[in-house]
């Protein structure tokens, strides 16, 4: 368990202590995008369709495992709510500094700051993308939708994972994560060489504010009641696919299959 304080995250090491860590913030940093994707996405024009992709699931379903083989696999730019608004709390931003507080009590930051954020950082991106963590309700999706269509690039596959909700549970208790790059690790079945070390940089990782029994049981119900709305709201559009399984590894190809055969091999890195 961690909780945030005056922009600085406690976070608890794996040994035990609860320790303030410094996170470093770059640019580069700003979301878990690829970036300088001119090369894909002139492809992918010419050879396939574009993908404007949405990822759907519980918190803890492996959104963030399912879109970063995505992103490898595909080679396009994710664009991670949860991500952007941590690193806002990392930077001590304004957002940064609501975001802490509605995250802490395991609440949603509200729709207007959400759209303004994701809206903002679907500009700079070009014709291929996938979202994850966005839109969360309703008056989020209608927004989207609207920006979207004022731009003729509405979104066309909507990834939905199922994952039991016991397998879930453990995954969350096990999760740390890497900041500044949005890297996931899980003590069980993906741990980093080093305990609470990324691979990459040789950084400390952390545990997630809301990564605790308490707060984690809050964001399931409403998580359950809000998505029943959107799996509604997108059904109608005959773009929503679920996919189920126990694993990342077990979903993962079935996704990979879905991309293959609406996309194209164009988007390929
Ligand atoms: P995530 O990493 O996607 O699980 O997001 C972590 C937390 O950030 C959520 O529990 C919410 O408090 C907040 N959050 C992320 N995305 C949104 C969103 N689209 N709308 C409102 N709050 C969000």
């Amino acid at each position: 368990m961690h909780f945030i304080k005056n922009y600085r995250i406690l976070t608890k090491q794996p040994g035990g202590w609860f320790k303030p860590i410094h996170v470093p913030f770059t640019r580069m940093s700003l979301s878990r995008s690829f970036h300088g994707s001119n090369f894909v996405n002139s492809l992918s024009v010419k050879d396939g369709l574009p993908m404007r992709l949405l990822l759907l699931g519980s918190p803890g379903s492996g959104k963030g495992t399912q879109s970063s083989r995505i992103q490898k696999k595909f080679n396009i730019p994710v664009i991670s709510s949860g991500d952007i608004l941590r690193q806002n709390i990392a930077r001590g931003t304004k957002i940064g500094e609501i975001a802490a507080k509605e995250i802490e009590r395991g609440a949603y930051v509200p729709d207007d700051i959400m759209i303004e954020l994701i809206t903002k950082e679907l500009q700079n991106k070009q014709q291929n993308w996938l979202l994850d963590g966005f839109p969360r309700t309703i008056n989020q999706a209608v927004a989207l939708d609207d920006r979207l269509a004022m731009t003729d690039r509405s979104l066309n596959l909507i990834i939905n994972l199922s994952v039991p909700e016991e397998v879930i549970l453990q995954r969350i208790m096990d999760r740390w994560v890497h900041v500044p790059s949005g890297r996931v690790y899980n003590l069980s079945y993906n741990p980093p060489k080093i305990n609470g070390i990324d691979d990459i940089t040789g950084e400390q990782l952390t545990k997630r504010s809301d990564d605790n029994p308490e707060t984690f049981k809050i964001r399931l119900q409403k998580h359950k009641a809000l998505t029943e709305l959107l799996l509604e709201y997108y059904a109608k559009r005959n773009i929503l696919v679920t996919f189920c399984g126990r694993t990342s590894d077990e979903i993962y190809p079935q996704i990979e299959r879905e991309l293959l055969k609406r996309f194209g091999s164009g988007n390929l890195g």
